[in-house]
């Protein structure tokens, strides 16, 4: 039997905010434990969110960047649930409205066998939510600590349509990902301080097959490498349980890079058991089509415009241009050393082989 695999990415990107999403302590990490909760992220009695207006600028500059709908309302909304890092109960997000409808990301994929290609994925959204606290093991013999300091910070989700058909493509998708949001100047996008997380749904269907297999979701990757190991092991554990006669059943899993296979964390909760509601502190949140313009009016060049430039003024080929155009880095170093050379693909194969 030949199997197709589908992925769906969805990707937790920290914004550069100075403060909080909902309240102005400091976003800042590596600081001592709880010195940046205040009464807001602690969830004391009578204390009130306030939207934070940069967050809301920068969720509006990612949706002009993909070429998605930017709301001009949308609505937050409370997804109940008990964890002892999260003081209120729930976490404060957008469900039925979010802030960024659609849109679409191209990229350089470089499979592991055959030649690379570009492709383009749809995304389905990207909503504002509020970051939880973490919890720390094994610091205090037989106690759990509980650091608040990350309660809070602002955090944009964004959503893929289930368009990816192997680990290559979804690790092309990721980095694109991440180059654009360092690029657009919303997030720090530091993976090791847990600034862009990935969740991986895989599902794998026999090649032909029109409905979707069963899915699995893998939880918080935060490095390339782990997504693609996990992404690969799961596809081979999907298909030789479905080949042995067993059923993938609905569940989030973890991946455990020390030994290189994805656990079963829970079995998979529905929308239905967080009690979506509208959060009754928050007013709905109105962007003015005045306001989206300016934003549009204070975009830099992005990625594909100049991958596009690249192509049409400079003469390269679409996946030369796409690498180029990887990280904010190279795109500058290349375009100022293309400036100076008169041979503007061999400048493209240098920085891109030897460089
Ligand atoms: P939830 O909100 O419960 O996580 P969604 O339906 O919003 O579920 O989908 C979450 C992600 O899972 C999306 O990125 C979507 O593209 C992806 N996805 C949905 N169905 C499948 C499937 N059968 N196989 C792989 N990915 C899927
Ligand atoms: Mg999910």
């Amino acid at each position: 039997m030949q199997w197709e695999v589908v992925i769906g990415l969805e990707t937790h990107v920290q914004l550069s905010t100075r403060s909080k999403i909902f309240s102005g302590a400091a976003r800042h990490f590596g600081d001592e434990p709880n010195v940046n909760a205040c009464y807001v992220d602690l969830a004391l009695p009578g204390s009130l969110p306030v939207l934070n207006h940069s967050a809301v600028e920068k969720a509006i500059r990612f949706g002009l960047a993909i070429d998605a709908t930017v709301a001009n309302h949308s609505v937050f909304d409370r997804k109940n649930y008990f964890y002892p890092d999260l003081p209120k109960g729930y976490q404060i997000s957008q469900f039925e409205l979010p802030v960024v409808l659609g849109g679409k990301l191209t990229f350089p994929v470089q499979p592991k066998k055959g030649d690379p290609y570009v492709k383009t994925v749809n995304l389905t959204r990207a909503h504002l939510e509020e970051d939880a606290g973490k919890s720390i093991h094994g610091l205090v013999q037989g106690c759990s600590g509980i650091d608040l300091n990350r309660a809070g910070t602002p955090l944009l989700e964004i959503v893929t349509e289930p368009e990816m058909r192997s680990a290559a493509e979804a690790v092309g998708y990721a980095r694109a990902l991440h180059a654009l949001v360092v690029w657009l100047g919303i997030s720090d996008g530091n993976m090791q301080e847990g600034n862009f997380r990935c969740d991986a749904n895989v599902s794998v269907r026999p090649v032909g097959q029109k409905e979707f297999g069963t899915r699995c979701e893998i939880k918080n990757l935060n490095s390339f490498r782990f997504l693609q190991e996990a992404i690969d092991y799961e596809v081979r554990r999907q298909i030789e349980l479905i080949e042995d006669g067993g059923k993938v059943v609905q569940a989030t899993r973890l991946y455990d890079p020390d030994k290189g296979e994805t656990r079963q964390m829970r079995t998979k909760e529905d929308s239905m058991d967080y009690r979506y509601f509208p959060d009754p502190d928050l007013l709905p949140l109105e962007i003015s089509d005045e306001w989206i313009e300016r934003v549009r009016g204070e975009m830099p060049e992005l990625p594909h415009q100049l991958c596009e430039r690249l192509q049409s003024e400079f003469g390269l080929p679409q996946y030369d241009a796409s690498m180029l155009t990887a990280s904010r880095d190279i795109a500058d170093y290349y375009v100022a050393l293309a400036a100076k050379v008169s041979d503007r693909k061999m400048a493209a194969n240098w920085v891109m082989g030897e460089l």
